[in-house]
């Protein structure tokens, strides 16, 4: 048993540049052991020599006790005859470090550096940029590999004598830290008033003051701007949602405690795990009744979103006389998050009374992440910092690609051996600037990952900026467009290890169909070769085109028309006493005439639809507003036993199924003018949408014999409408699978256009 053994150890992911190497010779060292490690290109290599039970000890705790910034995707251990080494030592890199090792995202600051930010005696005592190799910014600061300081934005500053010690000190918690810095080395920080006027004394105590006067600040964070201001202060909050032209999309806050988050909302085991996470994303909390936040903050919502700090400068901040603070990205309205000084000066003149700056440039943005648990799982609705650049792993060797998402919430992937990396948020390609991000962002990634794929997948889409990117780059030899929801299927697959067929429900907003339509509401028999469609909601006609994504009431009258015809206007619905007879009889026009409406089978149209018929919301101020409040009212419904769906048509035509939901229309109108309540119609709608997808489903498995179902598509993000239906899959039969590492809305669209095309290419 106690005989002498020499393990090799080669560990595989984030493990260079996160105090791995001192770890492994402290964590040897407490188990007796001997031996070596050493950065090589794959990863870390080490051989550890002892008594095979402290062997043992060594290779079964190793991920466990390994750094917390390190992340390890896989580890080979083999076993060889002892070679009697005398002493542990870390040797010296044989080949160039990093060409397959991952780079780490920026992360929350750990406690040693909290205490050290809180103790007065530490020389770092208050000092907002305060970090080691356990915590602090990387993906932000990084412009290339390997990562030194000299490829990062603190190359500027020059170590003190102080911070160089502890750079070079292989037990000191800085060893190898390369944003290392104190007050006396490293960044400073100063507050500017809206004529760029430098304020005299300490900016974070003139911030604070400032804050709880009720100014609104821009702040400069890790990943870009924050617009912050106090959130029980109404009139703060409003001048804000005006000033930045956002209308009703809730704020996102940061609160000092958990403990202090718990006076807000309501939050679970799992939601306190990832708000304290060091990865601290933006989670999406139940609000409890009787606020002490602004109403302005999230009107409507039932959903507060909620973080931490993050930063020193967050923690000092946040050390001030109020519960919360808003912190929204630092930008108007579509626009990327505003990442440097002078850009904040000049794109945030008119919203923020004051600013505080530093002098740590951000290379690249990232902002803030968000989920919501879902299942007891943590679950992404935007995958941002502290998450990339961390791959999704796949279980096969892909070809290097690159894919370029959709239009919508864009992210891009490139693929590298068994990983997928799906970039940080860019955001909708809209605008130039954001055009520009999604070039700088795939130009990075490229660098940092020595990736120079030959391969590239885009959307079917001819109108998509990231299209027309695809198609006018030359150093591609093949381009692979891919049909919008089958990436959509893709990506649920990839992320949940699928490769053989499925039954793939894609409902979304928008997607370019193949035969020109607008798709949204698809069943699609699919592997990542290729997809058949097996099903869809009936096309309708979407009176104004692109303005029925922002004028819900536009499909509503459509689906009114297809369902009443010229009766519609004797209908005694709360939705008409809301609108103009003019415009009615406009809409109507175009419908009949079919001019600029062109045909969908959206799902996402259909909620927003009912929503709007039901009163509930005609127009949306963000992106499927009108869906979530209809969410919102279905929830309220308590008793939810023997609610029967309501009624509508399955027709098959040639190979193909259509969902005919007129008759559903019909029951809900009735419904309506008879005063039953919203609520409990919303609910059966939702109960419906359910069944359908579930009756869909036994259909084709009768036909095929697939049992695997996976969801995604942005309508997935309702958590009802999941709940409801992943209850009959069970009972069903089925195995079904969601999104959860990457979003389910589009963006997680370019990691199933990546594995597309690396499966179409070979
Ligand atoms: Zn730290
Ligand atoms: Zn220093
Ligand atoms: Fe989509």
């Amino acid at each position: 048993m106690n005989k002498k053994v020499r393990a090799r150890l080669l560990v595989y992911g984030v493990v260079q540049g996160v105090g791995f190497r001192p770890f492994v010779d402290r964590f040897a060292r407490e188990n007796n052991l001997t031996g070596w490690v050493l950065n090589a290109s794959l990863g870390v290599e080490i051989e550890a020599e002892g008594k095979s039970k402290d062997v043992k000890k060594f290779v079964e705790g190793f991920s466990e006790n390994a750094p917390p910034m390190s992340l390890i995707t896989h580890i080979d251990v083999s076993y060889l005859p002892p070679v009697d080494y005398k002493d542990f030592v870390i040797k010296k890199s044989i080949v160039q470090p990093w060409e397959f090792t991952l780079i780490s995202p920026d992360m929350a600051t750990c406690e040693d550096c909290l205490k050290e930010l809180q103790d007065p005696q530490d020389r770092r005592f208050g000092y907002p940029f305060i970090n080691c190799t356990n915590c602090g910014p990387r993906y932000t600061i990084i412009r290339d590999i390997p990562y030194d300081r000299p490829k990062t934005t603190m190359k500027k500053f020059v170590m003190c004598p102080a911070c160089q010690k502890e750079y070079k000190e292989i037990t000191n918690r800085r060893f190898h830290a390369q944003p290392n810095a104190c007050p006396d080395c490293g960044p400073k920080i100063w507050l500017l008033d809206s004529q760029g006027n430098e304020q005299a004394g300490d900016g974070i105590t003139k911030a604070k003051i400032f804050l709880s006067q009720g100014k609104i600040l821009a702040v400069k964070g890790l990943g870009g701007f924050h617009l912050v201001c106090d959130a029980q202060n109404e009139e703060a909050v409003k001048n804000l949602r005006q000033r930045k032209r956002r209308e009703e999309k809730p704020f996102a806050l940061m609160v000092n405690s958990i403990e202090k988050s718990k006076s807000l909302c309501f939050i679970s085991k799992e939601e306190e795990k990832s708000l304290l996470s060091i990865k601290r994303p933006i989670v999406l909390l139940k609000k409890k009744k009787a606020s002490l936040l602004a109403p302005s903050v999230a009107p409507k919502s039932q959903d507060l979103g909620v973080m931490l700090p993050y930063t020193p400068l967050h923690y000092l901040l946040m050390d001030g006389p109020y519960l919360a603070l808003v912190m929204t990205s630092g930008n108007i309205s579509q626009e990327p998050i505003v990442f440097s000084n002078e850009e904040a000066l000049e794109r945030l003149k008119g919203i923020a009374d004051y600013y505080l700056l530093h002098n740590r440039d951000i290379y690249t943005r990232s902002d803030d992440s968000v989920v919501y648990i879902a299942n007891k799982t943590e679950t992404m609705l935007r995958r941002s910092r502290g998450y990339c650049p961390l791959p999704i792993h796949l279980d096969y060797h892909v070809e290097q690609i690159l894919a370029c998402g959709a239009e919508l919430k864009n992210t891009i992937c490139l693929t590298r051996g068994k990983d997928a990396f799906v970039s940080q948020y860019i955001g909708d390609l809209e605008n130039l600037e954001a055009f520009n991000f999604f070039e700088h962002t795939i130009n990075k990634m490229k660098r940092i990952l020595k990736v120079n794929p030959r391969i590239i997948a885009y959307d079917m889409h001819p109108d998509y900026l990231s299209t027309k990117y695809a198609e006018k780059v030359s150093e591609y030899d093949i381009k692979i467009p891919v049909q919008h929801h089958h990436a959509h299927v893709a990506s649920c697959m990839a992320e949940n290890g699928l490769k053989k067929k499925v039954i793939g429900l894609a409902w979304d907003g928008t997607g370019y169909g193949e035969d020109g339509c607008v798709w949204g509401g698809e069943f699609l028999v699919a592997d990542f070769f290729s997809f058949e469609r097996k099903a869809f909601f009936s096309y309708l006609p979407m009176p104004g085109g692109e303005k029925a994504i922002k004028e819900p009431y536009r499909m509503a009258i459509s689906y009114l028309y297809q369902t009443f015809g010229d009766n519609l206007m004797d209908l005694a619905l709360p939705f008409f006493f809301q609108m103009d007879n003019k415009k009615l009889s406009a809409i109507l026009e175009t419908l009949k005439k079919g001019i600029n409406s062109p045909l969908t089978s959206s799902a996402g149209r259909l909620f927003e639809s009912i929503s709007s018929i039901l009163g509930v919301r005609n127009k949306n101020t963000f992106e499927g507003q009108a869906a979530i409040e209809l969410e919102y009212l279905a929830s309220s419904i308590r008793k939810r036993n023997n609610i029967s769906a309501y009624p509508y048509l399955i027709n098959q035509i040639d190979s193909q199924y259509q969902i005919d939901v007129t008759p559903m229309i019909k029951q809900i109108v009735k419904e309506s003018v008879n005063q039953k309540s919203s609520a409990a119609i919303a609910f059966t709608f939702h109960v419906t949408m359910a069944e359908i997808a579930v009756d869909m489903c036994r259909k084709i498995r009768e036909e095929c014999g697939i049992t695997s179902v996976v969801l995604s598509g942005g309508v997935f993000q309702n958590r009802l409408l999941v709940s409801l239906l992943t209850e009959k899959f069970v009972e069903q039969g089925f195995d079904y699978y969601i999104q959860q590492k990457v979003p389910a809305n589009d963006g997680g669209i370019a990691l199933g256009q990546a594995v597309i095309a690396y499966f179409k290419s070979i």
